[in-house]
C-alpha cells in the first residue's frame, strides 16, 4: 500500500501495487496548478487507488479534466481526465514518502523553464507522449 495527503492532512489516498508510470510533467497548466517550476507525477489505475479521509474538491481546468485539491489547505491533490480512461494522476511530492519516487521520462518538455535545471538522463518528451 503506498500512502500520501494533503499539507493539512484532511485529505489523503493510497493505491494498491506499482504505478502504471512516474514522470516529470512541465506544461504550463500544471505550473499554474501547483504554483511550481516542474510537477512530478504518478499514473495509477483507478480500480487500485482511493480516496482516504475528505473528500477533495476539483476545479475542471477544461472540459472532461478535473484538478483536485483539498477544500481545507488548497493543497493540489490530483488530476484525472476523460482521455485517461481508467486512470488518476498523482502527485509525487504528496507521498507520505516522496524519495521512493522514480521518474522515467519528462512531458511537455518543451514548456520546461529556461531557470530550472534537471541534471538527468531522461527521456524528454516536447508534448505528452502517446
Ligand atoms: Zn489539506
Ligand atoms: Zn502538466
Amino acid at each position: 500500500m503506498t500512502k500520501g495527503h494533503c499539507l493539512c492532512g484532511a485529505v489523503s489516498w493510497e493505491y494498491t501495487g506499482e504505478p502504471t508510470w512516474a514522470c516529470y510533467c512541465h506544461c504550463d497548466s500544471c505550473k499554474h496548478n501547483c504554483a511550481a517550476p516542474v510537477t512530478a507525477f504518478i499514473g495509477v489505475e483507478l480500480s487500485d487507488f482511493q480516496w482516504t479521509g475528505k473528500t477533495p474538491k476539483f476545479f475542471a481546468s477544461s472540459t472532461g479534466v478535473k484538478r483536485y485539491f483539498c477544500g481545507t489547505c488548497g493543497s493540489p491533490m490530483a488530476f484525472e481526465a476523460q482521455h485517461y480512461v481508467g486512470e488518476i494522476h498523482l502527485y509525487a511530492a504528496s507521498l507520505n514518502d516522496p524519495t521512493q519516487f522514480r521518474p522515467t521520462f519528462h512531458v511537455h518538455h518543451s514548456e520546461k523553464l529556461p531557470w530550472l535545471h534537471l541534471n538527468d538522463d531522461l527521456p524528454k518528451y516536447p508534448h505528452s507522449f502517446e
